[in-house]
């Protein structure tokens, strides 16, 4: 049997799943949780990998669930999901959208899965199962995680922590995937960097007080964080070169409380993305630079306090890996399916298993957005108008965004796994 009649076995009962996982992924989509509170989300995928007849292992890295399917001789792929929703107010108007509140740091927020780690949930679960119903296509052991906190980059440092090297055997490869603005069923990667490293970073900045009638007697922080914004600006206009890409926002400016009130000091948060380690270094030292430079032209009394918030690594496709996924991607999808993709400065903790575990990883996006929408918008010139990922619009098509994922999985893993694909990889 070849390598291609082998995952069409596999997949040949996806249609008679298709309906059970569309009510798996409407039942998360309407049930999201937060980072590190996704218990529910962790034992749906726990009981259905019992299910499916894999040993399971939950409370990884706190709510991180790793199965196992020992199936004889043959390599250890592990594939991966993320599994936590944002605070954000759902507007999708959806029959099956979020009306979920919940506690943040002692406040109710809104929770939606804006960022569609449901649909990556789903995906993961039809693919475990229709490998392990069709144990007989295929060598080796699968290895599915359902990660935690993928939005604020603890989730897989988190289950590293918690031993999960020591715990499970070492992976050949591992996979990953993520639904994004695109033709609904297309799937794009390339090989090297495909998303930036991110870095968070808090910034006090300290002045003096005083009567907003008596400017005189205060060192008002409000001007010197003004004056920072704008010449953080020059960092990529100015410090990068333009084949460079860096962003560098802002996207918090607090300070005071009152017109008439000059405070006592000002906090700025930004993010800083970048695409190579060099580059990101270089923004880094500049921020510091321009923060000291502007306290210090408002003769601030104390230096400002930079405290690093959160960190993404960079993440690389391994070029090898790369290139056995997006030839095993070409068998099975029509031409049009399968893309080239630019680096985005979109981050993910994704990167920081293969790095530190040093197997190589893959990571493609999968189009969730209507391909009639898409086309007309790119006729258009307005794909930017599209609701991306984080936006309380965004809203994959199920079908065939559902299909597409689940396929794209069983295709990578069988690049590996099919007992075809390894007679074709011992020949070459
Ligand atoms: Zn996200
Ligand atoms: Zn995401």
């Amino acid at each position: 049997m070849s390598e291609k009649a082998q995952v069409q076995n596999v997949l040949a009962n996806l249609g008679t799943l298709l309906p059970d996982l569309e009510s798996v992924y409407k039942d998360i989509h309407s049930h999201p949780e937060l980072s590190m509170q996704e218990n529910r989300t962790a034992g749906i995928a726990a009981d259905r990998l019992r299910a499916a007849g894999y040993e399971v292992t939950a409370g990884i890295g706190k709510t991180g669930v790793v199965g196992v399917l020992r199936n004889g001789d043959g390599p250890t792929i592990m594939l991966r999901a993320d599994m936590d929703a944002l605070p954000v107010l759902e507007a999708t108007g959806l029959p099956y959208a979020s009306n979920i509140t919940t506690d943040q740091n002692g406040k109710s927020v809104p929770v939606m899965h804006a960022c569609g780690h449901d649909m990556h949930v789903t995906w993961l679960i039809g693919a475990a199962t229709l490998m392990a119903n069709n144990r007989n296509a295929w060598r080796g052991t699968l290895m599915p995680l359902f990660q935690p906190a993928e939005e604020t980059a603890a989730g897989a440092q988190a289950m590293i922590d918690d031993g999960l090297f020591k715990r499970f055997p070492k992976p050949s490869a591992i996979l990953g995937q993520h639904v994004m603005v695109g033709s609904a069923g297309v799937v794009r990667t390339r090989s090297g960097v495909i998303t930036s490293a991110g870095d968070s970073l808090q910034i006090r900045m300290f002045g003096r007080g005083a009567h907003g009638s008596m400017p005189q007697s205060s060192i008002d922080p409000v001007v010197m964080a003004a004056a920072t914004v704008l010449r953080l600006q020059t960092i990529v206009s100015r410090e990068v070169a333009p084949t460079d890409a860096v962003v560098v926002t802002v996207g918090s400016l607090q300070a005071g409380t009152k017109e008439n009130v000059i405070p006592d000091e000002a906090v700025i948060k930004l993010n800083v993305r970048t695409f190579n380690e060099d580059v990101r270094k270089r923004v880094l030292a500049a921020i510091e630079r321009i923060v000291n430079a502007e306290a210090e032209a408002s003769g601030a009394p104390r230096k400002p306090e930079i405290t690093p918030l959160d960190r993404y690594p960079f993440l690389e496709n391994d070029p090898e890996a790369t290139k056995q996924t997006v030839n095993a991607f070409r068998s099975y999808f029509p031409a049009n399916r399968v893309q080239d993709t630019q680096p985005t400065t979109a981050s993910e903790d994704f990167g920081s298993f293969g790095t530190e575990w040093q197997v190589p990883s893959v990571f493609w996006f999968v189009g969730g957005t209507d391909p009639e929408t898409y086309e007309k918008a790119k006729k258009s010139g307005t794909i930017a108008d599209i609701p991306t990922n984080h936006n309380p619009h965004f809203a994959p098509v199920i079908h065939p965004t559902l299909e597409a994922g689940v396929e794209a999985l069983v295709v990578a893993a069988q690049a590996w796994l099919s007992i075809e694909a390894r007679r074709n990889l011992k020949a070459s």
